[in-house]
């Protein structure tokens, strides 16, 4: 069997041509959609995350601004620039780019954003709601995951969804997704013994990890939907997944590559929550 390659970059395409068409309609009824982007110090990698979604938000009409703060940036300076960002009317979502520096509490951080502002997904508010399947802003790598697979019509029901790794942001939110669409769920993670075993049964694997290469076809049942969120720099400064492609492409039925996989539906995610935000915000 040789896999169907999902491309992300094309089904991101085609969801921001429907995104540019409805943020051009909310603005004929006065809704302008805005995003504000935090970025403290100048890590490379943030910066070439934002520089991505400044473009998509661009193509999409909705008008976003890069606040770049330096890096020692104390805590309490950015708690009062989120306080002040909470309350201007005009501002739809906040995003600060992870990672912080080390002085700056995360978790401080993203709880201070008002929830209805978080386009990023990441409060416990809108965590506690996507757990208990409410309407709210899901996290936009899970949310893009989500999202292929919907529109790749992959069955989800019943079907067995083996998650690596277990973040906040990737692996646990995205099994939370799955089970809220009846999915059975199994998570692996660093402390997991029989790890193999496990993903060899699946009907869908989603590897977030970070390791290059780290899932074979040795880890795959014929047939399966393999999903690589993975982001790794090779030596020669090329990006690669978690899943090593060929050898996995000769079992899988889909399985999505790195680069322009998962990657650019994240962003149109983040751009998908922004006009949410805007429209909420308009509407009470
Ligand atoms: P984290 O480092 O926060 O989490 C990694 C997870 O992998 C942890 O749960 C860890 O387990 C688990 N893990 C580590 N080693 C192993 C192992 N040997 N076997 C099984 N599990 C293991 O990473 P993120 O979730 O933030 O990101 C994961 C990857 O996805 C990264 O490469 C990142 O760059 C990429 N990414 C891509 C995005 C995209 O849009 N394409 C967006 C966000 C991330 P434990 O909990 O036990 O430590």
């Amino acid at each position: 069997m040789t896999a169907t390659i999902i491309y992300g970059n094309q089904l991101a395409e085609a969801l921001r041509q429907e995104m540019k068409e409805e943020v051009a309609n909310l603005k004929k009824r006065g809704i302008h959609p805005r995003l504000v982007v935090i970025l403290i110090g100048d890590n490379p990698a943030s910066k070439s995350y934002i520089s991505g979604k400044q473009k998509a938000a661009d193509f999409v009409g909705i008008q976003s601004e890069l606040i770049s703060l330096p890096a020692e940036t104390s805590e309490n300076d950015l708690l009062d620039l989120i306080k002040q960002l909470n309350q201007e009317s005009d501002v739809n979502g906040i995003l600060v780019q992870l990672p912080l520096p080390e002085h700056i509490d995360e978790q401080l951080i993203i709880e201070a954003i008002a929830p209805t502002k978080d386009v990023d997904g990441f409060h416990p508010i809108n965590i506690g709601k996507m757990l208990t399947n409410q309407d709210t802003f899901l996290p936009c790598t899970p949310y893009g995951i989500l999202t292929m697979l919907k529109l790749k019509r992959i069955e989800l029901a019943g079907k067995h969804a083996v998650i690596i790794g277990r973040s906040h942001i990737v692996g646990k939110p995205v099994g939370q997704l799955l089970l809220n669409e009846h999915a059975t769920v199994t998570y692996c993670h660093s402390k997991t013994s029989n790890m193999k075993e496990i993903v060899q049964l699946a009907d869908i694997v989603i590897v977030a990890v970070g390791r290059a290469n780290m899932i074979d076809h040795s880890y795959i049942k014929s047939g399966a939907t393999v999903i690589d969120v993975g982001i790794n720099r090779t030596e020669d400064g090329s990006l690669t997944g978690d899943v090593d492609f060929d050898s996995v492409k000769e079992k899988a039925a889909y399985l999505t590559p790195v680069p322009k996989g998962v990657g650019p539906m994240t962003i149109t995610m983040l751009m998908k929550n922004t006009i949410k935000a805007a429209v909420n915000q308009a509407t009470n």
